[in-house]
């Protein structure tokens, strides 16, 4: 599948779209979750056009793996849940439920998160 240059985290990243940014550097953005899910619930994405975690871990370049991921640890330090700890999410395709085409990780956090998914199959 083609990467969808119409889809919201693309026009955020164009500035074509507002958001709140927490974090910006050359490989990633960090802003706040339009619906969270928790006292802290922050999106990172990676600034290439990668549309799901399967295509950016293969095809980001490793100055862009490296930025990306130690952009999220950034993050989470500076939402201040690191202490307390916090719940990375990445919903990749159709069974995960990824609404927005264009790679992201969630961080939550502020509180007790409970259990991942519920209870054991
Ligand atoms: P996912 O289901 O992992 O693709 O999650 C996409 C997330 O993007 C959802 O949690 C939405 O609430 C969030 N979202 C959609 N539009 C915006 C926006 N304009 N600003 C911030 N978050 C957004």
């Amino acid at each position: 599948m083609a990467y969808d240059d119409n889809n919201i985290f693309a026009k955020i990243l164009r500035g074509e779209i507002p958001c709140a940014t927490l974090y910006e550097d050359e490989h990633a953005l960090a802003f706040p979750d339009i619906r969270p899910q928790a006292p802290v619930h922050v999106l990172v994405i990676p600034k290439g056009r990668y549309e799901s975690a399967a295509d950016f871990n293969a095809k980001a370049s490793p100055a862009e793996l490296a930025g990306f991921y130690r952009a999220v640890a950034l993050v989470a330090r500076q939402a201040g849940v690191e202490e307390h700890g916090y719940r990375l999410i990445c919903n990749a395709g159709p069974d995960a439920h990824q609404e927005v085409p264009h790679f992201h990780v969630h961080i939550l956090g502020g509180h007790k998160l409970g259990r991942m998914l519920g209870p054991p199959l």
